[in-house]
């Protein structure tokens, strides 16, 4: 790190860099130094996003800010482990003071409220593209992994599905400012919630687990390709909000489009009974909306209709992935 890059790292992300447990050393010399705690692993995370492919160029920056660090955030959660540190390797066009102001707010807001420190950083010029890395604790042998699904699991999700690929049309078909429904799901795009509580709370009890970055049909074909296993999803299960369905939000969005930032895991049906007290450490709802087969492949009935889904998510930008 250069002097003028800690400068400003300094300057626009003060207060995040303040000694935190485990920061022997921070932002300011060639390299941090971090203490991991006693009888831990280390969950260590990185996702790149680049403007006009993982959030709209005209995003408020800080929703860009805390957008950066939440889909970090997201990827601990979905292994069960508690963020710790974070780096930010950010590449702007143009060194733009209030840009880096709502920024920094957006990603500090989050961080802090996760109890995460920024221990260093980097700053180029060029296209805007922000890359986060994050590490994170999790109990010896108690990470949430894919790979743990068995036939008769239930499958579930947290939250709610399709808001934010429902929210990028609003955001695109406008008119700006957006209102009402239309703006509370493109707040769900833009500032998604990371459900970093629930992983913590499903460690040690759900056999597997994985974020919802690119759709549940993808996504969730992901983790049963791990597992070596197929599922069956009760189509008319999956978890709507209220704004989803006034503005007449599809299947085609909760199963194929991305950036839900929900949890997609699975539970063996001797941990059912638990789920109350889960959902009420974790501070958000959890459905049931399928369940792991020995047959490989995605299915979904829908009265009483039984279809192939296809493991296929929705690119808002340009094609399918
Ligand atoms: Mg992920």
């Amino acid at each position: 790190m250069s002097g003028g890059e800690a400068e400003l790292i300094r300057t626009y992300f003060r207060g995040m860099t303040a000694s935190q447990e485990g920061v022997v050393l921070g932002v300011g010399d060639d390299a941090a130094l971090l203490r991991p705690r006693p009888q831990r692993w280390l969950a260590a995370s990185c996702d790149t996003l680049i403007g006009g492919v993982h959030f709209p160029e005209d995003a408020p920056p800080e929703a860009v800010g805390h957008r950066g660090l939440a889909v970090n955030l997201s990827d601990m959660s979905a292994m069960g482990a508690a963020p710790a540190w974070a780096l930010l390797s950010l590449t702007l066009p143009e060194e733009d003071p209030a840009w880096l102001d709502g920024f920094s707010r957006g990603f500090a807001a989050l961080a802090d409220g996760h109890g995460v420190a920024l221990v260093g950083g980097d700053t180029t010029r060029g296209s805007l593209s922000i890359t986060v890395t994050v590490l994170g604790h999790v109990a010896e042998h108690g990470a949430l992994c894919r790979g743990g699904a068995r036939p008769g699991d239930g499958i579930w999700v947290t939250g709610t599905l399709g808001d934010a690929a429902r929210g990028l049309e609003c955001w695109r078909t406008g008119p700006h400012p957006l209102t009402g429904d239309a703006a509370w799901l493109a707040g769900r795009l833009l500032r998604p919630e990371p459900r970093v509580a629930a992983g913590r709370a499903l460690a040690g009890t759900a056999t597997a687990a994985i974020d919802l970055s690119d759709g549940l049909a993808l996504d969730l074909s992901r983790l049963l390709g791990e597992s070596g296993a197929g599922a069956t999803l009760d189509l008319d299960a999956l978890p709507a909000s209220d704004a989803f369905r006034a503005a007449d939000g599809e299947v085609r969005h909760m199963l194929h489009g991305g950036d839900d930032y929900e949890l997609c895991f699975t539970l063996p049906p001797a941990a059912e009974g638990g789920i109350g007290e889960i959902q009420r450490s974790a501070g958000v709802a959890m459905t049931r909306i399928g369940t792991v087969d020995a047959e490989p492949g995605l299915r979904g009935r829908a009265g009483g209709a039984v279809r192939t889904v296809e493991p296929r998510g929705y690119d808002h930008f340009g094609g399918t992935r």
